[in-house]
């Protein structure tokens, strides 16, 4: 993930980005080296009051990873087995995977091949068919930010709420976007979110965080992810399981967090240069009015995939398929697939491709991939 050679544009670059901020890294991990308290020491707790002032959701509660976050947000509703959760159906393995893992049915769900977000028209069509069938029960709706654009929560939750289905947003790609007027982690139920070091706010190992408005639902967190435990530590009051966020990852996330609005912008500056280099080359990612995305990925669609992503290679410029095969397509989930069809999801998988886009990117760099980009698709200056 270093730099490539031969001038080339990093995929990501992490140690960039740590030398940019090291001062403020190394003496967050230097005060938690010297206290001591290497689980759940005062960072964590920072940590969340930190998130819940920027997201504005008034409960934040870190765990140890953004999959743990979306099965205890499950557990934490009680769903489980003969329970459908929808999902959609492009995604990563994570979202379906924690409805699996939480005992339930993952339903896959078509998307809008505009925002690649769950498809509200085809969720309520999904949602009618489980009743008719009978076999399950209609519990959850996990819908994805993918790429970090939030999906369409204006129409995801009058439907929800008429369905008595609980909301979670997988958030994993999306901290610190916006729609509607509401920050990421103020939609829906609850929101999950991930700090894997590739996402927007990453870490410098695994980590994640469940926001909602709920305080009782925090509560219930709180103990899933620590032993099922109430405020005495050897009171087992339900089945938990260790998902706690390590206090020094916290203390990484604490150093980074004032630096993280001016990434965003940074993002979003980069995005917009590649939007009007590369319009007329691919189809390029829309924004839908009053939203903002964080960027997590810059995604395009093109014909002839291929022959575009070995003419960036040359450039010494990496992209990256995100995803190639619709959730409901993989081994481990055919089970529970049925006879569906996702057609949206299979022409995005065959057509998608996303390009380096990282705060660490300088103007030059991202005109290297335009101007790459154009050559490989024969549209070159
Ligand atoms: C990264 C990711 C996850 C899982 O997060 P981890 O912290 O890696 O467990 C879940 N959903 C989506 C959409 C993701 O991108």
């Amino acid at each position: 993930m270093s730099a490539g050679g031969k001038g080339g544009v990093p995929l990501l670059d992490p140690v960039a980005q740590y030398r940019r901020i090291a001062a403020d890294v190394d003496a967050r991990v230097r005060a938690v080296l010297a206290h001591g308290r290497f689980v759940h020491g005062p960072e964590v707790a920072e940590f969340e009051a930190a998130l819940a002032g920027l997201t504005g959701a008034p409960e934040a509660v870190a765990v140890a990873s953004g999959t743990d976050a979306l099965v205890i947000a499950l557990r934490g509703e009680g769903v489980g087995p003969g329970d459908a959760v929808f999902v959609p159906a492009f995604t990563f393995l994570s979202t379906a995977g924690a409805a699996a893992l939480a005992g339930a049915a993952p339903v896959f769900v078509d998307v809008d091949p505009r925002t690649f977000a769950i498809d509200p028209d085809d969720l309520a069509e999904r949602i009618r068919a489980v009743r008719r069938e009978g076999g399950l029960r209609p519990r959850a709706v996990i819908a994805v930010d993918l790429f970090g654009l939030p999906a369409d929560y204006d129409r995801l939750e009058p439907l929800c709420r008429e369905e008595g289905l609980f909301l979670l947003a997988d958030a994993a790609q999306s901290l610190g976007a916006r729609r509607g007027g509401r920050g990421v982690g103020t939609m829906g139920d609850a929101a999950a979110t991930s700090f894997f070091p590739s996402k927007p706010l990453g870490a410098y190992g695994d980590g994640g965080a469940l926001l909602t408005a709920d305080p009782g639902r925090a509560r219930l967190w709180r103990s899933l992810r620590n032993h099922g435990t109430g405020d005495d530590p050897y009171d087992g009051l339900r089945i938990g399981t260790n998902s706690r966020l390590d206090t020094l990852q916290a203390a990484v996330l604490l150093a980074k967090l004032p630096h993280f609005p001016e990434e965003v912008r940074r993002r979003n500056e980069i995005a917009r240069a590649y939007g009007e280099g590369l319009r007329d080359v691919a189809v390029t990612p829309e924004v839908p009015a009053g939203a903002e995305s964080v960027w997590a990925q810059y995604s395009v669609l093109v014909d002839g995939r291929d022959r575009i992503r070995a003419g960036l290679e040359e450039a010494g410029i990496p992209s990256r398929v995100y995803y190639p095969i619709p959730v409901p397509r993989q081994k481990a989930f055919r089970g529970f697939a049925g006879g569906g069809a996702w057609p949206e999801a299979d022409r995005l998988a065959a057509r998608i491709l996303s390009l380096p886009l990282h705060p660490e990117l300088r103007d030059e760099d991202c005109a290297r991939v335009v101007e790459a980009f154009r050559k490989a698709a024969g549209r070159g200056s």
